[in-house]
C-alpha cells in the first residue's frame, strides 16, 4: 500500500475495507447462530460514508446518539427502523428529526427526557417506542473516561427508578415501552464485565416480573467491547466469539425477547490507520522527536485518555530506535507516544498511526485551522489505478 499512500496528501486516514468486511463476516456468524439478536452499529465510532455504507450493506442497522448521526445513516442508506437513538440530551429537533423519520426507538435516559418525547410525540400525533437506558451499576475495567455503567456517571436512570419509569411510560399515550438498554463502557476485554451485566440483567428482569410487567420485548446490551492497541495484527478481528457467547451463557432472555448489541470500535478499530509524513527528526538532549504531520487535531485519543496506537514507519527497514512521536500543534499533550521504537526515520518517511478506526476521523477538530483529515479505503486506492506507477516504470 505504501507507494499507493505516496499519492495521497498527507496525513489521512486508511480504512482497510478487506479487514472490514472480515470483522462484520465474523460478528455475523455469531449472532447469525441465535434467533432475535441484532446488531447496531455505533455509529459515533466512526461515521465516513464509505464506511457507513459496507456496514449498512452487510446488514447492521445502526445506534445514533445525535440527530446528525442520524441524518447520516438516512443518507447512507440505513432503514429509518434499524436506526435506535440513545443519549442524555436529547434536544428537541433530534426527536422531531426521530419521529419523523420513523426510527426503531428511542434509548431514554431520564424522567424529563420523557415527558418532552411525550410531548413532541402527542403534537405530531406519532406514537414513540422507547426503551429506558437503566444504569446497572456495573463496574467496567477500562478508562475512567469511558466507563458509563455505575452509579456516579450521567448516564441512564437508576435501577431503582425502573419500575416507576416504565409505569409512567403506561400513561403516556404516545409512549410504547419496548425494553431495555444498557451499556457499561468502552474498550472493555474482560468478559468477567460483560457477565456482570447479564447477572445484573438478569435480577432487573426478575423485579420486573414480580411487579407484574411481562412486555419487554428488547433487550439491548449496549456495545464496549475493545480490540488489541497494542499488537493490531495478532488480532485484526476481535474475540467476538467470546464476546458473544457470554450473553449466549449468562443472559436469561425470556422466548418472545429480541438481544440487540451496539457495537463500535470493536466493527472499525483495526480497520483504520492515520497515515501521516515524518516532517523532521530533532535530536534534543534526552530525546529525540519524530514530529509528523498528523496532530491531536487528527488523532485525538492519545491526548485525550493517555490512549496508546502502535505505530510503524513504512518507508524504513532500518534497525529501530527510540522516538517521542509529536504533532505539530502548540500543545505538549500533541503528542502520540514517548520512547516508542521505530524503524530509524529520516524526513518524508511514511508512518501509520494503527487502530485508529474508532474515535479517530470523527473526534477531528480544526484547532490550529488546520484541514480535516480526509478518509480513504481500500477502493479509492483501486480505482485511481490509472496514475499509479506501471510494473516497468517502478
Ligand atoms: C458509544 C456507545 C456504544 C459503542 O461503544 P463501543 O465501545 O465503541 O462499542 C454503544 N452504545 C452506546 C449507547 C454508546 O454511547
Amino acid at each position: 500500500m505504501r507507494d499507493c499512500f505516496e499519492k495521497k496528501r498527507t496525513p489521512f486516514y486508511y480504512y482497510d475495507t478487506e479487514l472490514l468486511a472480515e470483522t462484520l463476516a465474523a460478528i455475523k456468524r455469531e449472532t447469525d447462530k441465535h434467533e432475535g439478536w441484532h446488531l447496531h452499529y455505533a455509529v459515533k465510532a466512526c461515521a465516513n460514508a464509505k464506511v457507513l455504507q459496507q456496514i449498512q450493506r452487510s446488514g447492521f442497522g445502526a445506534d445514533c446518539v445525535s440527530g446528525g448521526e442520524i441524518r447520516a445513516c438516512l443518507k447512507n442508506g440505513f432503514r429509518p427502523d434499524d436506526i435506535v437513538f440513545a443519549g442524555v440530551g436529547k434536544a428537541d429537533w433530534e426527536i422531531t428529526t426521530a419521529l419523523e423519520s420513523g426510527i426503531g426507538y428511542f434509548n431514554v435516559e431520564s424522567i424529563p427526557e420523557l415527558g418532552v418525547i411525550s410531548d413532541i410525540a402527542t403534537n405530531m400525533n406519532k406514537v414513540a417506542n422507547v426503551c429506558f437506558r437503566i444504569n446497572p451499576d456495573v463496574g467496567a475495567h477500562t478508562h475512567a473516561g469511558i466507563t458509563t455503567g455505575l452509579a456516579e456517571n450521567k448516564f441512564g436512570i437508576a435501577k431503582e427508578d425502573m419500575i416507576d419509569v416504565i409505569r409512567l411510560s403506561h400513561r403516556l399515550p404516545n409512549i410504547r415501552f419496548v425494553g431495555l438498554h444498557f451499556h457499561i463502557g468502552s474498550q472493555i476485554l474482560e468478559m468477567d464485565d460483560f457477565e456482570a451485566l447479564c447477572h445484573r440483567i438478569n435480577e432487573l428482569q426478575d423485579q420486573l416480573e414480580a411487579a407484574g410487567i411481562r412486555e419487554v420485548s428488547c433487550i439491548n446490551v449496549g456495545g464496549g467491547l475493545g480490540i488489541d492497541y497494542e499488537h493490531p495484527d495478532d488480532a485484526p478481528v476481535p474475540d467476538f466469539k467470546s464476546y458473544f457467547e457470554t450473553y449466549a451463557k449468562y443472559l436469561k432472555l425470556r422466548p418472545h425477547q429480541h438481544l440487540h448489541f451496539e457495537l463500535g470500535r470493536a466493527v472499525v478499530g483495526q480497520c483504520g490507520s492515520l497515515i501521516t509524513r515524518l516532517l523532521y527528526v530533532k535530536q534534543a538532549t534526552k530525546k529525540q522527536f519524530a514530529i509528523v504531520d498528523a496532530g491531536m487535531t487528527d488523532l485525538i485519543r492519545p491526548a485525550l485518555y493517555g490512549a496508546h496506537h502502535h505505530i510503524e514507519n513504512l518507508s524504513s527497514n532500518s534497525p529501530q530506535q527510540l522516538y517521542d512521536i509529536v504533532g505539530p500543534v502548540c500543545e505538549s499533550s500533541d503528542t502520540f507516544a514517548k520512547d516508542f521504537p521505530l524503524a530509524e526515520a529520516k524526513r518524508g518517511d511514511l508512518l501509520a498511526i494503527r487502530s485508529a478506526g474508532a474515535y479517530g476521523e470523527i473526534m477531528a477538530s480544526q484547532y490550529n485551522c488546520r484541514e480535516l483529515p480526509v478518509g480513504y479505503t481500500t477502493e479509492d486506492f483501486l480505482s485511481s489505478s490509472e496514475d499509479m506507477p506501471t510494473a516497468d516504470t517502478e
